[in-house]
């Protein structure tokens, strides 16, 4: 009896040093919530963590595993595999039976609730219609239409409606994807004969959600097969919302019939965020990671990163890994450290042959590989790259970045931006890639 205590206290004390690592190896994914994890087993090579929680489980294994992984190697010493699992969220924390998955349910990100969402100016009617519509599906708006530039939180809302409907339990079915997947699984279920399981799947919804539908522009059967969709549910009283980067009338090459439903129920702006609500979001993404932010670092991040807020968590987590590594408080001399480089990159002309000409160097490639219609890998990842960095480091419009990448349309270049914006979040290697790159585009604009 007194070894098993002892062995679960050993097992506890070896998990607590492991989440330790864990913040330390990927402080851009760790959490304050990784607190509540619990050990379940360490035996024949695996360490058990139990997870209450669906969508902390889906960023575990999504992003997690291979830091915890090589975390519990380091402690342990033993080459030892990390395995999440779903357990039941009793009250008793140690007593947590393994419960197998059910449905999986839509994809959400756990951060993405209305409680880690900060209310301003900017976004307080499109973040009071989500909450309406979270609690009367069908009933209120409908379809909601929310719009604004990127990273000003549409998916996040689009989440949080999503957590607030999934948490009251009553079982209504949930389709909640972007349009990009939309159109996609639209096109595999042609060519796999299979379009009348796609249909009822979509129609069969009580709350559909697409974020991004400016994806739907020139691509007509999509859109023939959305308005079909749009319609049943509509006609059923189902809940429809929908997210874009400009209002329904100015996607490009939309349908009329579209962009006239689109404009049915209620069109919800959500504009950049003011200094002060910078300033709240910049404090509550440092509580979800478990770091103090004292107000002046928070208030000097927040006057120098003005652009998004997706930059702006991007500014706080090269803050955190750097006082992570050097074993540091977060202070207000640090965080000046961390953002010498942007602020002095504001102030400096990029031009796009800068960028272009530092991007093809890296990636062995050529101008016209860019410019050309190749969609192999090694020539759409330096092209993305090169449209991702001429949006965040010079003021050419999109259209203007298409034009100098083939001809390429905005919604394109949109479509990179966020791509390689999501792949630096969740991929440390693409981070410090794209910080080099911008090192020496920086510096060679100055030469
Ligand atoms: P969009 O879909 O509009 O491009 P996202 O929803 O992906 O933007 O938001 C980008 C990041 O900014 C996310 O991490 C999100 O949590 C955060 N964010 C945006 N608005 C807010 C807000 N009002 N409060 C807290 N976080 C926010
Ligand atoms: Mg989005």
């Amino acid at each position: 009896m007194k070894e098993r205590v002892l062995a679960a206290r050993d097992l506890a004390a070896i998990f607590a040093e492991v989440i330790d690592r864990v913040r330390a190896l990927d402080p851009a994914n760790a959490r304050r919530w990784f607190d509540q994890l619990t050990p379940l087993h360490l035996d024949g090579g695996s360490l058990g963590v139990g997870c209450p929680d669906q969508a902390q489980l889906q960023f575990l294994q999504d992003r997690c595993k291979e830091a915890f992984t090589r975390a519990a190697q380091r402690v342990t010493g033993h080459l030892v595999v990390v395995e999440f699992q779903l357990t039941s969220p009793g009250p008793s924390k140690g007593t947590v039976a393994a419960v197998t998955q059910s449905t999986a349910g839509p994809r959400l990100h756990p951060d993405y609730t209305f409680e880690n969402f900060v209310v301003g100016p900017s976004n307080r009617l499109a973040h009071a219609s989500c909450v309406a519509v979270s609690q009367s599906l069908g009933d209120t708006y409908n379809p909601l239409f929310l719009y604004g530039s990127s990273g000003l939180g549409k998916t996040h809302l689009l989440h949080a409606v999503c957590h607030q409907v999934l948490g009251e339990g009553s079982g209504e079915v949930i389709e909640l994807l972007s349009c990009e997947e939309f159109v996609n699984r639209f096109i595999h279920a042609i060519e796999e004969g299979a379009v009348a399981g796609f249909q009822s799947q979509f129609r069969g919804a009580d709350l559909l959600v697409i974020d991004d539908v400016q994806f739907l522009s020139e691509r007509e059967h999509s859109q023939e097969e959305f308005f079909h969709t749009f319609n049943a549910l509509y006609n059923n009283g189902k809940q429809i919302i929908l997210s874009s980067d400009s209002p329904p009338a100015e996607i490009p090459a939309v349908e009329a019939r579209l962009v006239s439903r689109f404009n049915w129920g209620l069109v919800a702006r959500i504009d950049p965020p003011s200094f002060e609500t910078r300033v709240a979001i910049l404090k509550k993404k440092a509580d979800l990671r478990g770091v103090e932010l004292a107000d002046e670092v928070a208030e000097y991040v927040a006057r120098h990163v003005q652009a998004n807020i997706r930059e702006l968590e991007g500014t706080l987590t090269t803050i955190y890994a750097m006082a992570m590594t050097e074993r540091q408080p977060i202070s207000l001399a640090l965080a000046q450290r961390a953002l010498e480089g942007q602020i002095k990159l504001a102030s400096k002309t990029v031009t796009i042959t800068d960028i272009v000409d530092v991007v093809t160097w890296h990636f062995n490639v050529r101008l016209a590989d860019l410019q050309s219609k190749r969609r192999s890998q090694s020539i759409t990842e330096p092209r993305q790259i090169c449209m991702y960095l001429a949006r965040s480091l010079t003021k050419h419009s999109l259209e203007e970045i298409g034009g100098h990448l083939g001809g390429r349309d905005h919604t394109t270049v949109m479509h990179a931006c966020t791509k390689i914006a999501e792949a630096a979040g969740a991929d440390p290697k693409m981070k410090a890639l794209l910080d080099a790159l911008t090192r020496q585009i920086t510096q060679a604009s100055q030469s």
